[in-house]
């Protein structure tokens, strides 16, 4: 499946190498990279290899991998040992539009993770 770009947009040039990234996960359809200015440690984006500034723009085909790709970092995150202590969770977000503190027009999910030591609302 090849990606839909925009060529001005930070994000697929992140995709394609052209703005350096920390690379976490990649798949055919889905790029995750830390977010350059975290809320907590370890917050990282993951996004479509589709260009589409909102959720119900992007093809189902380009969002198939994101949840997975989320699980992936939770259990990497740790919190499977959750049950333990209760000290560890994350937040998924995606915000869509200004009205909705949406800064980059190409989407993307936030995952936040938090620990008893990082509060903050998101
Ligand atoms: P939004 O407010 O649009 O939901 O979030 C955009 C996010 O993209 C912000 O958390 C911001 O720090 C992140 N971001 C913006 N530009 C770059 C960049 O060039 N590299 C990385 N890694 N993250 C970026
Ligand atoms: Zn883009």
């Amino acid at each position: 499946m090849s990606m839909r770009e925009n060529a001005a947009c930070i994000f697929c040039k992140i995709i394609k190498g052209e703005i350096p990234s920390f690379k976490l996960i990649e798949t055919e359809t889905a790029y995750s990279f830390l977010d350059i200015q975290p809320v907590t440690e370890g917050h990282a984006l993951i996004i479509p290899k589709y260009h589409g500034g909102k959720l119900h723009d992007i093809p189902d085909e380009y969002l198939t991998d994101v949840l997975p790709i989320a699980k992936k970092l939770a259990k990497a995150l740790g919190v499977d040992q959750e049950g333990i202590d209760g000290s560890v969770g994350y937040n998924l977000l995606q915000n869509n539009g200004r009205i909705a503190h949406q800064e980059v027009d190409h989407v993307h999910f936030h995952f936040i993770p938090k620990r008893d030591d990082q509060s903050g609302l998101i």
